[in-house]
């Protein structure tokens, strides 16, 4: 396979944008070699600048559940282009996908429009902590938040530990008020309220977690969460910028039964153009200025393209079978990966949820970020750069989920398969 176009923008690129990406991940640091530099995508498939073709299964990091280049998104986006990009005044639009969002996702009585999850987190902590007058947050390790300040912490060696910044720029007083407890660990969570018992706004998690690969809450952890956030006076916030509208209609909370009082969104709702969202409970939501005095605002919130892509594709998603579809087709690849990998005498794990997944080169189940640090990282490398030369494209990184679209059909899995097959 040659690159040579892709290193030639590459190399080049690191003198004018840090680490030559806008987006770090994107450098394949953790996996070496240079990343193929994409300049067309249709359906499943994209194609690089030196012609080299893939099935994407990074899909944008999660946004493109559509595949692709999806017709009716186009449709609706050229439709956008030509009313006018951008007014900075309310439009119709932003009603009709805040209803589209209020009517499937049950706990979102209110939302707002902001343009990327991190912002949607960041602005969802504030309003916490001006609702309850309280000024710390647990998170969990190897949860991913966005890169604000607050949530740039992951665990000190114990569970009592003050956060640590994990980024030299943040500084140590705010990382302080961010509290870490282990994935999983109820226990963990709740000596954090027994040393804070009347200092802590809010727990935020991601109710199934996707940025250390594909963590599932074990039964009870999030109930477990709910119960301590209401014993407290502690506000819950599901982070479901990647399983919002991915995993269900309504996202991972209809799948748990479980109500948070706020929402963080993103990825999907833009269809592939930069958006996010954070809802909730309506007495909370209505502080947020200029309703309330908590102050968020944003120039192209609400944007016009975004939201014309966004509410197309939630239209899409809604629409009889899509969801059943995807999990079929996740369901068969999932199963179909680790029997190729036992077939070769290997051990491999696949944790999913819906169209998200995660390959482990492990034989244990894995509940927290110790946990997956401990399996074959090494391995995981090579299989990367295998699949990647039998063209398939995955995350740079064993902590990044992999994604399928409704563009994915029974012969693109079958083809993934075979390339797992030939990597091994
Ligand atoms: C991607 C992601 C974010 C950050 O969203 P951006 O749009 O990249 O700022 C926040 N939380 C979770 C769970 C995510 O997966």
């Amino acid at each position: 396979m040659r690159l040579d176009q892709s290193e030639a923008i590459f190399s080049r690129a690191q003198s004018l944008i840090p680490g030559g990406v806008n987006s770090p991940v994107r450098a394949y640091s953790s996996v070496g070699g240079t990343p193929p530099h994409l300049k067309n995508g249709q359906g499943p498939l994209v194609w690089d600048e030196d012609g080299n073709e893939y099935v994407d299964m990074v899909l944008s990091y999660g946004p493109l559940i559509l595949g692709h280049g999806n017709e009716e998104v186009k449709e609706a986006l050229h439709s956008a282009v030509e009313s006018g990009t951008t007014f900075g005044a309310p439009t119709r639009g932003e009603l009709t996908i805040a209803e589209l969002i209020c009517e499937r996702v049950a706990p979102v009585e209110m939302v707002r429009l902001v343009n990327s999850g991190t912002e949607a987190t960041l602005s969802a902590a504030r309003l916490a902590r001006a609702a309850t007058g309280r000024n710390r947050i647990i998170k969990f390790n190897g949860c991913y938040h966005g890169h604000g300040d607050s949530f740039l912490v992951r665990a000190g060696s114990g569970g009592l530990t003050l956060g640590a910044p994990d980024s030299p720029g943040v500084p140590k007083s705010l990382a302080e008020l961010t509290l870490v407890a282990e994935y999983n660990d109820l226990e963990d969570t709740s000596s954090l309220f027994k040393a804070h018992p009347d200092d802590i706004a809010a727990i935020i998690v991601e109710p199934v977690a996707g940025n250390m690969g594909l963590v599932p809450p074990v039964p009870g952890f999030l109930q477990g969460l709910r119960d301590l956030c209401d014993s407290h006076g502690t506000l819950l916030i599901f982070d479901e910028v990647m399983t919002g509208f991915r995993v269900a209609a309504g996202g991972y909370q209809e799948i748990c039964k479980i109500t948070p009082d706020l929402i963080c969104m993103g990825k999907v709702i833009g269809g592939g153009l930069p958006i996010g969202a954070y809802g909730g409970r309506r007495d909370l939501m209505n502080q947020i200025s200029p309703a309330g005095d908590v102050y968020q605002a944003g120039t192209l919130s609400g944007n016009p393209l975004a939201v014309a892509a966004g509410t197309k594709t939630l239209e899409i998603l809604g629409r009889p079978g899509v969801y059943e579809a995807l999990e079929e087709s996740a369901q068969r690849l999932a199963v179909g990966i680790e029997k190729t990998f036992a077939r070769h005498g290997r051990p491999a794990r696949v944790q999913r949820q819906g169209s998200m997944m995660c390959l482990y080169l492990t034989d244990a189940p894995v509940h927290n970020l110790d946990e997956v640090s401990a399996t074959d990282r090494d391995s995981w490398i090579g299989f990367f750069r295998s699949m990647l030369e039998h063209g398939i494209l995955l995350p740079p990184s064993p902590y990044e989920a992999w994604f399928l679209s409704t563009e994915h059909d029974d012969a693109t899995v079958t083809r993934i398969l075979e390339a797992v097959d030939r990597s091994l």
